[in-house]
């Protein structure tokens, strides 16, 4: 196992906030993971954990088998062989990209030969010279990775690495910094609130809520049996379906239970399974799709559909398979 952490704590302010709570999670090596969380749910402090930025309240963390925290243990940073790329890539300004890169490495003599393969890696060759200033923000992020890759690190953690560009370049990063890291064969966290990103990238996602792990699945796993609404309302807009809807539909209803539907898997004449009468209200283009606003009884949907219906009075439904169905909250989500 690359990783292996064991229930482990972290909090801040005197326990009033509990950013890491009973966490416990395998990594192997070879793969690449994401960390996926709301703002605010621990994932930026679990990474720190790992490299060593920070020490644990308890629990532990394995390197490769091997201790490198504890309540009683600390092996710094440095020695843990765990690279980091950062939200902001944070290269040194008045460093050439060179210097930028070479800078975990300094003291070894084969440096100007890695700085080479780095940057030939990320396909930035010729460019050594030049400062940071000087380039793109999609080429310093990837600096930034080469720079966290040279010293040859066992495992790279690279927290929300794509936050700061827009969705073109977002995409166009995310592949090739892929590409890289496959390249390499170093086992990669990449850390993210978004489940597009966790998704094109990572071979198995651990969501995260409130410093705790609610799931780790592979992306298809994910989709198909997402534990909570939480887990599922990363990848969908999600439409609560209570009692009085579902009976109009026709389905038997269990109290205990909290029912939602993706808006996308709405249909409208002519299916079957589950259906009901509905007015359509209105509808507005939203890229590829319509969003539908369709009223049924006293309830309004808002559905997404590939088409839009053409008389306003239509039928309604949807297969059972689509339900996504839950245990029922204590308290109001
Ligand atoms: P994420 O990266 O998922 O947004 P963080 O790990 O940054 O989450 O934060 C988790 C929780 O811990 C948040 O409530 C945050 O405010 C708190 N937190 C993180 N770092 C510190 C710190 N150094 N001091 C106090 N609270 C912190
Ligand atoms: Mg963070």
């Amino acid at each position: 196992m690359l990783l292996t952490i064991n229930h482990l704590y972290k909090s801040f302010n005197r326990e009033k906030v509990q950013a890491v709570y009973d966490t416990s999670l395998q990594l192997e090596a070879g793969k690449t993971y994401a960390f996926l969380g709301e703002s605010g749910s621990g994932k930026t402090t679990l990474a720190r954990l790992i490299a060593g930025l920070e020490r644990p309240d308890r629990g532990e963390i394995y390197l490769n088998e091997r201790l490198i925290s504890s309540e009683s243990y600390h092996l710094p940073a440095e020695k843990r062989a765990i690279g980091f790329v950062f939200q902001h890539y944070a290269l040194f300004p008045h460093l050439t990209i060179a210097k930028n890169i070479e800078y975990g490495i300094s003291a070894r003599p084969d440096k100007r030969k890695v700085v080479e393969d780095m940057l030939s890696l990320i396909s930035l060759e010729g460019y050594g010279k030049r400062y940071p200033h000087e380039i793109s923000g999609g080429q310093q992020q990837r600096i930034a990775l080469a720079r966290a890759l040279a010293p040859k690190p066992r495992l790279i953690l690279l927290d929300e690495p794509f936050s700061n560009l827009d969705s073109n370049l977002r995409q166009e990063l995310r592949t090739e910094v892929f590409t890289i890291l496959q390249k390499t064969g170093v086992g990669a966290i990449f850390i993210t609130h978004n489940s597009e990103d966790a998704m094109a990238i990572s071979d198995e996602i651990a969501v995260f809520k409130d410093g705790r792990l609610v799931q780790k699945a592979t992306p298809e796993e994910l989709y198909e049996h997402p534990v909570s609404p939480y887990v599922a309302g990363f990848f969908d807009t999600l439409i609560e379906m209570p009692p009085s809807l579902l009976s109009s539909f026709g389905y038997q209803v269990n109290q205990h239970k909290l029912y939602l539907i993706r808006n996308h898997d709405f249909h409208f004449n002519g299916f079957k399974e589950f259906s009901t009468d509905a007015t359509v209200i209105s509808s507005s283009r939203v890229g590829r799709n319509y969003l539908i606003d369709v009223k049924v009884g006293e309830h309004v949907l808002q559905v997404s559909s590939e088409e839009k219906p053409d008389q306003s009075e239509i039928s309604i439904s949807w297969r059972e398979r689509d339900l996504l169905v839950f245990p029922k909250p204590d308290q109001p989500v």
